[in-house]
């Protein structure tokens, strides 16, 4: 049967009327500013938002937001907020790249997170619908179960350090029990949060607007002059006109290279899909889901699955069907069209995968696309570009922002402040920050990440 709609639509998180989609603080552009920061998702806001806050008297430095298109319209307006530190699955990847000590860092700093973005949160009173959740990943598939609870115990064996808070299910009856999955042959849990990423990001630039930033929308920076003027200040273009400013933070996610083409090959947008399954008035109660979900099937093919309080799921992932072309999520950056297969794909989705949900009648309310920025050494890009003092970068969260983004942010703002002067004074892991070996690399592992051994049709 079709879904009630067939063409895309806009994603279920901007139904929330924030005001601030168009906003320009000022008719025109302000010709000059201590900081420009571009993008208005989360990483914008949050940088913005460390800049101006003010832990003593000091005076703050004038900051003005660059949106190209509707504030916070890119992936942070369209993710499935889910906020899941990656506490095990990447670990064995990681341990090979880096060793255990900066693997066991990695997953550190993503746990850490979890409860800054609660701290931050409560700090702000932000109204996000933020939840803190036990994430349940489970595994239904031998394929990708084996080998990765294979490589969990190897590691163990061997004195890797796990968080204490991860618990691993081993049993299929428990795992199923425990999940209300179909078919699930184990699990792993660990804490995790929900929330309106969309929600969080409008609160978070208001308080900027209160601080006196300047945001203007519809306003892409084409170009940054290729050195600083006498004044040490770099140019920034626009189609309304040009921006000087001391420092500028770039924000720009999967669409950095377009102003810094060094990135071309470094961060590459992927595009993803999510979708909001509801049961309707007429549907049967269905059991409310007091987890947030990854759902493992074959190699790369997963899904993530948060439940609201409105008894709404949101999940997002689908690769069974967006990795069958590489066309359809490999450097495409169309948000405005669906993924072909995915509505097909989610239809049934709960009534399919969770126990107690069969008669429910939940479907498809809406589904949309957004564009990730791949990361080649799937790690964030964070700092100040070698060569080019007070152009800052903060992007390539490869799929993978919620956990990540607020301390990036931090440490970003700390630099820019010049309360510190080089990265290794942040706290991020030493794999986060932007480096001449990191950007001159020819090594890129995103595509096999994402897709593994699948032929690129
Ligand atoms: C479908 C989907 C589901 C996801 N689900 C999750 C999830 O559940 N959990 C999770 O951790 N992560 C998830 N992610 C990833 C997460 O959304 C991103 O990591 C995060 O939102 C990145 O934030 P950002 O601010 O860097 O990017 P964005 O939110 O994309 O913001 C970048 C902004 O920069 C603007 N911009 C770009 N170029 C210019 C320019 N030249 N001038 C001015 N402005 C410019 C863009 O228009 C955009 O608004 C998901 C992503 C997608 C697409």
């Amino acid at each position: 049967m079709p879904l009630p709609h067939s063409k895309p639509m806009p994603p279920y998180w901007l139904s929330y009327t924030s005001n601030l989609s168009k906003h320009r603080t000022t008719e025109d552009l302000p010709q000059e500013a201590d900081v420009v920061v571009i993008g208005s998702g989360y990483v914008g806001a949050a940088s913005a938002y460390h800049i101006l806050e003010k832990d003593d008297a000091g005076t703050r430095p004038s900051v003005v937001i660059l949106e190209a298109r509707d504030v916070c319209s890119g992936a942070t307006g369209r993710n499935g907020g889910h906020l899941k530190p990656d506490v095990y699955l990447n670990a064995a990847i990681y341990e090979k790249m880096f060793g255990p000590q900066v693997a066991e860092e990695l997953t550190k700093f993503e746990v850490q997170q979890v409860m800054d973005v609660k701290r931050m949160v409560e700090k702000e009173q932000i109204d996000c619908d933020f939840e803190l959740t036990r994430a349940i990943d489970v595994f239904v598939d031998r394929r990708v179960a084996e080998p990765t609870i294979a490589a969990y115990k190897d590691m163990k064996a061997r004195g890797y350090r796990f968080p204490d808070d991860l618990h691993f299910i081993q049993d299929p009856k428990k795992a199923e029990q425990v999940s209300g999955v179909k078919g699930a042959l184990a699990a792993f849990t660990f804490t995790a949060g929900s929330l309106w990423p969309y929600k969080l990001v409008s609160r978070l630039l208001r308080r900027c607007l209160e601080w006196g930033a300047n945001l203007q929308a519809n306003t892409p920076v084409t170009a940054i002059s290729s050195s600083p003027g006498s004044d040490g200040r770099w140019a920034l273009s626009t189609p309304r006109g040009e921006i000087k400013a001391g420092k500028v933070v770039l924000a720009t996610n999967a669409y950095l290279s377009t102003l810094m083409p060094e990135f071309r090959d470094r961060i590459t947008p992927a595009r993803g899909v999510a979708c909001r399954i509801a049961v309707p008035e007429q549907g049967r109660m269905a059991p409310h889901l007091n987890n947030t979900y990854g759902i493992r099937y074959g190699p790369q093919e997963y899904d993530y699955l948060i439940s609201r309080t409105d008894g709404s799921i949101v999940v997002g992932g689908a690769k069974q069907v967006v990795l069958q072309n590489d066309s359809y999520w490999r450097d495409n950056i169309d948000d405005s069209q669906l993924m072909p297969g995915a509505e097909g794909y989610f239809t049934g989705y709960m009534q399919r995968m969770f126990h107690g949900w069969e008669d429910s009648q939940a479907q498809v309310t809406d589904i949309w696309t957004g564009i990730m920025g791949y990361s080649s050494d799937l790690m964030p890009w964070v700092g100040e570009m070698p060569g080019r003092p007070g152009i800052f970068v903060n992007a390539g969260f490869t799929g993978h922002g919620m956990p990540r983004i607020l301390g990036c942010s931090v440490a970003i703002a700390s630099l820019v402040r010049g309360d510190i002067k080089h990265m290794s004074q942040t706290g991020l892991p030493a794999p986060y920050w932007i480096s001449e070996e990191r950007l001159t690399s020819k090594r890129n592992i995103a595509r096999e990440y994402m897709a593994g051994s699948r032929p690129s049709l």
